[in-house]
């Protein structure tokens, strides 16, 4: 490989780990907090060692960062040091007007930072997503329900029990959050796999469940990241949308491509491409 051609290969995990450094930085400074600098930090590294892997055509390249970042989040941050990651967490801080933990979380994974790296979150980062990946079915097994309408249900029920617990006002509201955080994530991990068999579709809860993609969605519609086609080069083999986990019709350029904002940047398509079209 000739030395541009290196360059190249490693400009997207460079370009990666300096935004997320640059995040870091800025809130380690301005919130006098080194915590953030860890961090951001240690997700940003995580996933540019995942792509490095992914361009050094490591199989498990992006499991590699779904663990390093998920298990982190999960373990570390959930359940050590008991910060409810979830999105009940994030409209508990919002309530209570603190730009700590989950809204930090959620401003930076889901709701600005789609605009640059889309559903990258989705792929490289969720720990639901990290165990939902290891099921069977790694590509749909059945056409795509339309069942997408409850994710707004599940959006609003986080919204309503949260809202109601701070109209209450009960008392230990950070312990009921943690509580909150464990039965949750079970329930998740739960219906996950009981759909993911269900429907022989591993990503069958994304699909369908996940109450956060009500924030993702419109978000990464708009992503500078993005699988783009050469028309030149395809010749409409259809291998990309049967290999495609999110359905997912690549081969169309335009944002309202169908399932466009579903995409969640694992490039299996660009992979399974006989044509290096993507
Ligand atoms: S859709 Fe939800 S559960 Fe699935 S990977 Fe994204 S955030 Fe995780
Ligand atoms: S297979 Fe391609 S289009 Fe489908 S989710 Fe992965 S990167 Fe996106
Ligand atoms: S796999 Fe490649 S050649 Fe086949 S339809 Fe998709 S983009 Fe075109």
């Amino acid at each position: 490989m000739t030395k541009s051609g290196r360059i190249k290969r490693f400009a997207l995990p460079a370009a990666m780990w300096l935004i997320f450094e640059t995040i870091a930085v800025t809130l380690w400074l301005t919130k006098q907090n080194i915590f953030y600098l860890f961090n951001f930090s240690y997700i940003g590294t995580s996933l540019a060692i995942g792509f490095i892997l992914f361009q050094l055509q490591y199989k498990h390249a992006r499991r590699v960062a779904q663990f390093l970042v998920g298990t982190y989040m999960f373990v570390y941050l959930g359940l050590i040091c008991n910060e409810n990651m979830q999105i009940e967490g994030f409209w508990y801080y919002l309530l209570t007007g603190v730009f700590e933990a989950a809204t930090i979380h959620y401003a930076v994974a889901k709701i600005f930072g789609p605009l640059v790296f889309g559903r990258g979150w989705c792929g490289y980062a969720c720990w639901t997503a990290m165990i939902l990946d290891l099921l069977p079915y790694k590509s749909p097994q059945q056409p795509r329900k339309k069942w997408g309408f409850i994710r707004y249900i599940t959006f609003a029920l986080s919204f309503v029990f949260v809202s109601a617990l701070f109209l209450a006002q009960v008392n230990h509201m950070e312990r009921i959050m943690f509580w909150a955080f464990l039965v949750g994530n079970c329930m998740y991990y739960a219906v996950g796999v009981i759909l993911a068999f269900a429907l022989k579709d591993n990503r069958a809860f994304c699909k369908y469940i996940c109450p956060i993609t009500v924030f993702l969605k419109p978000m990464s519609y708009f992503s500078l990241m993005r699988v783009t086609c050469d028309k030149n080069k395809c010749i409409s083999c259809g291998k990309c949308k049967k290999v495609c986990p999110m359905d997912v019709d690549v081969t169309d350029n335009s944002r309202k491509r169908e399932n466009g904002t579903e995409c969640i940047l694992c490039f299996e398509c660009v992979k399974a491409c006989p044509k290096d079209a993507l």
